[in-house]
């Protein structure tokens, strides 16, 4: 395959300079497509998933066309979730380095609505948001004026219509001059999708890329287990191929909740990622696997959505999913960035014909092991190489990134290799340690000060 440089794109000096710094190299597959033809100025219908870099493929665009000295909303991006919302304005402020005084603003729901309300006195360059409190924004409290907006951008598309915004989607639209530029990401193409982008687009330039594209890069594994014996079997799993970060698939939020409880009762570090959790548990529970605080990611598709979790070295299909398309999407989360993945499926007899189903969809035919095969390990343990600190204090309070690596290793010798990711939100902070400096680190940030601030720390458990 050949490869496209950014270079070959008409983007200023600075934006090409910050794009290498971020490590960009060449163009994906859906950048090197899509880019010629959103800085074109052309409407986009894309199929593209988490992963395939879709997100600096309208980002770059966006920012091209910006305006700094207008104060006036030009772009907008709508989510289907508050975390790809985050997602995606992080990369559009890591793509923005090089266009000093941008001012992007993630509007979501399940937020306090007075500070979105206080940030939208001065108009926002880029609005990021789900579309509910778009809305209520432009339609309720008239906070936001979306006139002489430019660029209107859908991301996964096809999870807002699931999720029934179809008609906020419109409202929003019909808000929005005529004369914009429509860019349409969805990760599946049903009906819906073509009927949506017939309505709000102009002659739009068509991508597909093959949903499958990484297939042959993750060695899928077949476990038959008897009935009742579907947790031991992933116990086995476990020991048998000791995966260092795994993501376990569930079908039903409850079956991820106690099987979450099973695995704590083994000893497992296994945290759920499902539709009742709080905002607040559902990003301490993201930033830890993440951060390599937790080995195990327990998910239901719907909550696993949109969420960018790489490097995975296993996803275990803990139920197989009845619907092959969700298969692939749940299985190519592993075996990213050119390493062979591990998808490794569980079914009983009853669920056989799902098998067969994902064999006729993917064209081939699986080799199903024996449970028996599977190795016990005597003293297993599967413990996380990092450990969680949870500061109360964040955006709004100022701290940086910076602030905390400071206060960790400014007057200590702690070293700063050992200091892993550091998530700052806007009124807390976490940051990630080497299990076994854990405790000292603690110490450090418990007895000092953050910024010349005094901030309480405790460890996550
Ligand atoms: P996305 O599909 O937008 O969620 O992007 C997936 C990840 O790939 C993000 O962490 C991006 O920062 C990263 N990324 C985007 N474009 C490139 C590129 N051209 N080269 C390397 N990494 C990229």
């Amino acid at each position: 395959m050949t490869k496209t440089a950014f270079s070959s794109l008409p983007l200023a000096a600075e934006q090409l300079s910050n794009i290498k710094s971020l490590g960009y190299e060449h163009m994906t597959p859906i950048q090197a497509q899509g880019l010629p033809a959103v800085l074109d100025g052309k409407d986009l219908l894309a199929q593209a998933k988490t992963g395939s870099g879709k997100t600096a493929a309208f980002a770059i665009g966006l920012l091209h066309k910006l305006d700094v000295k207008k104060y006036q909303t030009q772009s907008l991006v709508l989510c289907p979730t508050r975390e790809l919302a985050d997602q995606v304005s992080k990369e559009i402020r890591r793509l923005a380095r090089a266009i000093p005084n941008t001012k992007i603003l993630t509007l979501c729901g399940g937020k306090p609505i007075a500070p979105q309300l206080t940030s939208l006195e001065h108009s926002p360059h880029i609005v990021v948001g789900t579309p509910g409190r778009i809305l209520k924004h432009l339609v309720d409290k008239h906070s936001l004026n979306l006139d002489n907006l430019d660029i209107l951008v859908l991301d996964e598309a096809d999870r807002m219509l699931d999720m029934g915004f179809y008609e906020d989607i419109m409202q929003i639209i019909n808000n929005t001059p005529k004369t914009r530029q429509t860019l349409l990401f969805s990760a599946t193409y049903p009906e819906q999708i073509k009927d949506i982008s017939d309505a709000i687009q102009n002659d739009p330039v068509d991508i597909r890329l093959e949903t499958s594209h990484n297939e042959n890069k993750i060695k899928q594994v077949f476990y038959e287990f008897e009935k009742g014996e579907r947790t031991q079997t992933l116990i086995s799993l476990l020991h048998h191929y000791h995966p260092q970060s795994t993501v376990v698939f569930c079908n039903r939020k409850q079956q991820a909740k106690e099987l979450a409880e099973a695995l704590w009762a083994e000893g497992f570090h296994a945290l759920a990622l499902h539709g009742d959790l709080e905002q607040k548990d559902r990003d301490q529970v993201l930033v830890q696997f993440s951060n390599k605080s937790s080995s195990i990611l327990i998910a239901t598709d719907v909550a696993a959505r949109g969420i960018d979790i790489k490097d995975l070295e296993a996803v275990i299909n803990f139920e197989i999913t009845p619907d092959p398309e969700i298969h692939i999407h749940r299985i190519g989360r592993t075996g990213r960035a050119g390493n062979e993945g591990l998808a490794l499926t569980l079914f009983m007899a009853s669920e056989a014909h799902r098998v067969n189903r994902i064999e006729e969809y993917q064209n081939t035919t699986f080799k199903i092991e024996k449970t028996s095969g599977l190795k016990r390990r005597d003293n297993f343990k599967l413990s996380p190489p990092m450990v969680t600190l949870c500061i109360n204090g964040g955006r709004k309070n100022k701290v940086r990134a910076g602030d905390i690596l400071g206060a960790l290793t400014a007057k200590t010798d702690l070293p700063g290799k050992q200091i892993g990711k550091i998530d700052i939100f806007d009124t807390i902070s976490y940051v990630a340690i080497e299990r076994p400096i854990a405790k000292q680190a603690l110490k450090i940030l418990s007895e000092g000060k953050i910024k010349g601030r005094k901030f309480k720390v405790r460890k996550l458990s």
